[in-house]
């Protein structure tokens, strides 16, 4: 029979000379208790950002010298983790010749294109970027995979061109060809002896292109893999414990969750990749959100069980932009779609639409874009005025009375309600839009009423 198969995601933010001893230990309990461990890895911190900010420079100034000094530059920073993660001297060779290799690739393509356009402004493709910032999760896949070895625990890379995980080519935001690309991963991971390590993140088109699965994908990867195979578990290995209440340094009694469900995942956000809730659910895998310096916190993720009452979740969306719009003359869905168009051409995502019969009322997210938003709308409607306001919301089970007592003490508190929240069926997240200059005491206040101790 084969063995249970643990997914393990270590993301950037953990991937450091504190945190990385401990993954190791980690996988080795799992393999000890005759599970087959499987890490998929981000690029080390900060790293993707750097490559992202680095080619927004060489889209201005397209320059031999800023290509070389920048390759260099990466390199000798995973060199120097390599020396600080004390990788045994034995691999430090091997290690240090498989990083250049990545490296002399990345200078190679970014020169090559460079040759091909002759240095033109612009010339760096969506395509070409995929494949520069797919670099820095093989540099890191690279290093644990090595990492893992010099600790005796024998462990073998796979990375995404050669399981193949087969993308469409939309770059900078694949979609991973779910049938194809489960079966190549069953085939060539499946039943592997060694801890198999996966760059996060990235794909590749049929075309042979480098692909990257949108910021954040690693997640993707991994629930993806945990889906392909069947896994007992999905692990998202975090700096702190599970999902929280609240905001530990808003709420100072908040704590780790035993278990919230998928639907609940996805309401409160952040918790998981919004692409990647979609492959856990289709086998029903379980994911764990665990600490990695403390595996006793963690939040389990998974199907309803029971049906719980109440909320497990207070948490806030700061520096919104609140539209109201008024109009006497258009009718509400010609001024919806009007608005909707001019949202859609500068890009800016809205968050919440109310409406009465002669008004308007947007929030949208956090985008310096929305003046532009504003003034274009502005020169349509009649009357439109645009606010900061915050949006305060309990993720849980509600019943309506429920959301009527968060709608009351949101006006006992003095919030200047904007918008309040309403009740629908099967309700998994109760919101308001507020105004307020002590955000913290509203979220403490929610917090004592709602949240059971
Ligand atoms: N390194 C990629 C990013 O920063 C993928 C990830 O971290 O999940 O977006
Ligand atoms: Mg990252």
């Amino acid at each position: 029979m084969s063995k249970p198969i643990i997914v393990n995601k270590f993301g950037g933010g953990i991937l450091t000379k504190e945190f990385i001893p401990l993954m190791k230990k980690r996988i080795e309990e799992q393999v000890k208790k005759g599970n087959q461990s499987i890490a998929v890895v981000s690029a080390m911190p900060k790293v993707t950002d750097e490559i992202l900010n680095f080619l927004s420079s060489l889209k201005e100034n397209y320059d031999r010298k800023l290509i070389e000094s920048f390759a260099q530059n990466l390199l000798n920073r995973h060199k120097q983790i390599v020396k600080d993660i004390q990788i045994s001297k034995e691999y430090e060779d091997e290690v240090f010749t498989q990083l250049e290799n990545v490296m002399t690739k990345l200078e190679d393509d970014l020169k090559i294109d460079h040759k091909k356009t002759e240095g033109k402004v612009g010339a760096v493709t969506n395509a070409l970027e995929d494949k520069v910032v797919s670099c820095g999760e093989k540099l890191s896949a690279i290093i644990m995979t090595y990492y893992f070895k010099s600790n005796n625990l024998n462990a073998k890379e796979f990375i995404a061109e050669e399981i193949p995980i087969i993308t469409d080519d939309h770059f900078k935001n694949a979609n991973i060809d779910y049938l194809v690309s489960s079966r190549n991963v069953k085939n060539k991971i499946k039943e592997k002896e060694e801890v198999v390590v996966i760059p996060g993140f990235t794909g590749i088109t049929n075309d042979g292109e480098v692909t990257t699965l949108g910021r954040g994908g690693t997640d993707t990867t991994a629930c993806f893999v945990g889906a392909a195979l069947e896994a007992k578990r999905v692990i998202l290995w975090k700096d702190v414990g599970g999902v929280l209440s609240a905001d530990p340094k808003i709420v100072k009694t908040a704590k780790t969750i035993p278990f919230i469900s998928y639907l609940e995942a996805e309401e409160a956000g952040k918790i998981i990749h919004d692409k990647a809730i979609q492959y856990v659910k289709m086998h029903k895998t379980e994911i764990e959100i665990a600490s990695i310096a403390n595996p006793k916190l963690t939040t389990k993720i998974g199907e309803i069980k029971k049906k719980e009452k109440g909320a497990k979740i207070v948490s806030i969306k700061k520096d919104l932009n609140l539209l109201l719009i008024t109009d006497e003359v258009i009718k509400v869905n010609d001024l919806l779609l009007l608005v909707c168009d001019i949202f859609k051409k500068h890009k800016v995502e809205m968050i919440l639409v109310s409406n009465t019969r002669y008004s308007l009322q947007i929030v949208a997210e956090k985008n310096d874009e929305i003046e532009k938003v504003y003034n274009e709308i502005k020169s349509k409607v009649e009357k439109i005025e645009l606010i900061k306001a915050s949006m305060v919301f309990l993720v849980g089970n509600f019943e309506a009375k429920d959301v009527n007592d968060f709608n009351s003490l949101l006006v006992k508190l003095g919030t200047d309600l904007q918008i309040s929240a309403f009740y629908f069926e099967n309700c998994k997240r109760i919101e308001a839009v507020i105004r307020t200059d002590n955000i913290e005491k509203v979220v403490n206040n929610l917090y004592k009423k709602f949240i059971k101790k």
